[in-house]
C-alpha cells in the first residue's frame, strides 16, 4: 500500500516483523554531516576524523580539535555518533603520525597502531572528543581502526575511559580481529566491522589496486564466514555488531548482514533510502535463511545469485 510505501522511504530502519536496525551514516566532514540528517540517518556510524587533518603538518590542538567536533554533535541532538579515531596510513597518510618510507604501508604502522606510537595524539584526540561531547546533546561513541588483538582493544577501551568516554569499541578489519571476535568482544563496548579493508586482507588485495580489484568483494563467503563469527561473538558477549563498509550500502547484502548477526548498519547517505526500503520488505528469520544461502555458496558471484533466486521466489 501507498501508505507502507511512504513509511519506508523515510524513519527508522526496520524489519517486516518490526525488529529495529538503526541506519546511521558514514560522514568525513561538517558538509557530509549536514547531508546525513538531510538524508535520514538516524545517527553517524562512521566519522572518519582523519579526513579533517589529511593536509595537516603537525597534529591539530585540542581545542582546535574540539571546536569541529562541536559542530558535527551539533547536528545529531539525541542521536548517536560514533567517531573513529584516527586511522592514518595506507591510503590516507597524516604526515604527523605516519612513519615514512614503509614499503607495505597496509600492513604497516597505521591505524591505532600509529596511534599508539604517539599516544599523545590519541590522548588529545580523545580529550578533545571528551569535551565536545560533554557540550552537545549528541551520544558520542570513540572507536580504534586497524585493532588486531584483544590486548589492543583493552588498550583503547581503557584510555578512552579513563579520558571520559563511556563507551569504546573496535573496528573488525583485520582478520585476526575477527577470528578473535569473542576475546576481542570481551574487551570492546561494541564492535563494527569494517567491511572495505577486511574484505582487503581476507584477500590479501590491495582495495585500491585495479589489478586485483575483482577480490574487493564482500559477498565473498570468505568474508562472510567472518562476519558470521563476529556477529556470534557479539551475541553471546552481548555486544552490538555493526557495520560501516560499503557492504553495508547494498541493499540485499544489508538483509545478510542483519541474517548474520548485524544489529546497525552505516553507510554513505545516499544509500540510506534504498537500504531502508529492502529492509522493511524482510523479517528476521527471511534475512537468516538469505545468510546460511550466501555462507554455504563457493564464491561470491554464487551467493549474490543464490540470494537473488531466493528473494525471487518471495510473494
Ligand atoms: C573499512 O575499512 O571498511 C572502513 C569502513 O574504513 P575505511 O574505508 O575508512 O578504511
Ligand atoms: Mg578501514
Amino acid at each position: 500500500t501507498l501508505q507502507a510505501i511512504r513509511a519506508a522511504s523515510s524513519g527508522p530502519g526496520r524489519l517486516a516483523d518490526g525488529r529495529a536496525v538503526p541506519l546511521l551514516a558514514n560522514i568525513g566532514s561538517p558538509e557530509s554531516a549536514r547531508e546525513a540528517v538531510a538524508r535520514g540517518a538516524e545517527g553517524v556510524g562512521l566519522f572518519r576524523t582523519e579526513v579533517l587533518f589529511l593536509g595537516a603538518e603537525k597534529a591539530p590542538s585540542v581545542d582546535e580539535q574540539a571546536a569541529t567536533y562541536r559542530d558535527v554533535f551539533a547536528q545529531f541532538p539525541g542521536q548517536k555518533v560514533v567517531v573513529r579515531v584516527l586511522d592514518a596510513g595506507a591510503d590516507k597518510p597524516l604526515a604527523f603520525l605516519t612513519d615514512q618510507g614503509e614499503e607495505n604501508p597496509a600492513l604497516g604502522r597505521r591505524g591505532l597502531r600509529a596511534l599508539a606510537a604517539h599516544e599523545e595524539v590519541l590522548r588529545d584526540q580523545l580529550t578533545a572528543l571528551a569535551t565536545a561531547a560533554a557540550a552537545s546533546q549528541a551520544h558520542v561513541q570513540v572507536m580504534a581502526p586497524m585493532v588486531s588483538t584483544a590486548g589492543e582493544a583493552r588498550y583503547f577501551r581503557d584510555l578512552a575511559h579513563e579520558l571520559g568516554i563511556a563507551v569504546a569499541g573496535v573496528m573488525v578489519e583485520v582478520p585476526s580481529c575477527a577470528i578473535m571476535a569473542d576475546h576481542v568482544a570481551a574487551n570492546a563496548d561494541f564492535m563494527s566491522i569494517g567491511t572495505n579493508d577486511l574484505t582487503q586482507y581476507v584477500f590479501a588485495a590491495d582495495r585500491l589496486l585495479g589489478t586485483v580489484s575483482a577480490f574487493q568483494d564482500p559477498w565473498h563467503p570468505a568474508v562472510l564466514r567472518l562476519i558470521e563469527q563476529v556477529g556470534r561473538a557479539g551475541a553471546e558477549h552481548d555486544v552490538p555488531v555493526g557495520i560501516c563498509g560499503e557492504a553495508a550500502a547494498d541493499p540485499r547484502l544489508a538483509l545478510v548482514l542483519v541474517g548474520l548477526g548485524a544489529t546497525s548498519l552505516s553507510m554513505s547517505s545516499t544509500s540510506i533510502a534504498d537500504v531502508r526500503a529492502e529492509l522493511a520488505l524482510r523479517t528476521v528469520e527471511e534475512a537468516k535463511e538469505l545468510a546460511a544461502l550466501a555462507l554455504a555458496a563457493d564464491s561470491a558471484g554464487t551467493a549474490r545469485a543464490a540470494v537473488a533466486d531466493r528473494i525471487a521466489s518471495w510473494p
